[in-house]
Order: C-alpha cells, then structure tokens, then sequence
C-alpha cells in the first residue's frame, strides 16, 4: 500500500493532527508527501515520508505522476478551500488523475478518516 499525503499551508496542522491519531495504520504503508508537508510529517511524527518537489515547485504533478503509473493506492489530500493557490492548475491536475485512475481521494478530514477505515478493511 502506497499512500500519498499532501496538505496546503492551513491545513496542515490537521494533517499532522490525522496522521499522528492514524500512525498506526499509516505506519504500515510507505507515504509520499508533497515537501513542505512531508518535512512537518516526518519532524513531528513518529511516520517516515518519501518526500517530492514542495506542491508550487511540482510535488502536486509528482503525486499523480505516481497516481498515472498506479504507484499509489489513495491520496490524502486537505486542500484549502478558502485561499487560491498559484499552482491551482496543478492541484485539479492531481485530482482529474485520480478520477481517471480510480484512486481513492479524500479532500478533508471527514473523508480522509472515512477512507482510512475502508482502507483497513
Ligand atoms: P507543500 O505542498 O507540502 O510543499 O506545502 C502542498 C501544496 O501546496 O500542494
């Protein structure tokens, strides 16, 4: 199982808060993360992070990169709704790809813990 975790820059703190309560189950799998969430996840917590290019630099195109070639079951990706981001085209980029593969994509913490569960069943 290959997941990939990504979180804009006010999301992340609740992506740290899923992942620390999830560790369990998200330690069994090998994670990529964009760079800058990827950095937080690997300092502050126990969870070791494949890391890419930060998401403006390209991380965001790296992860469905990873998605196109089916290297990753699910992304876990807490988007900002509320601020644009320069790399807007990157990030529909990443979800279009999920769609067209099929890969299971939670956008906020609601969905992120529905898809967990059914991940672990
Ligand atoms: P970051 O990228 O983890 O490097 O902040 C996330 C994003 O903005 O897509």
């Amino acid at each position: 199982m290959r997941i990939a975790l990504i979180a804009h820059d006010d999301m992340k703190d609740d992506l740290i808060e899923f992942a620390t309560e999830h560790a369990d189950h998200l330690g069994n799998a090998d994670l990529i993360a964009t760079g800058t969430t990827g950095q937080r996840l690997n300092d502050e917590t126990d969870l070791e992070v494949e890391r890419m290019e930060s998401g403006p630099y390209g991380g965001d195109m790296m992860i469905g990169a990873e998605v196109a070639r089916e290297n990753c079951d699910a992304v876990f990706f807490l988007r900002d709704p509320l601020e644009s981001q320069p790399h807007e085209p990157d990030v529909t980029a990443l979800l279009r790809i999920c769609d067209v593969h099929d890969i299971p994509l939670a956008t906020n913490l609601t969905s992120a813990h529905a898809i967990l569960d059914s991940l672990a069943d």
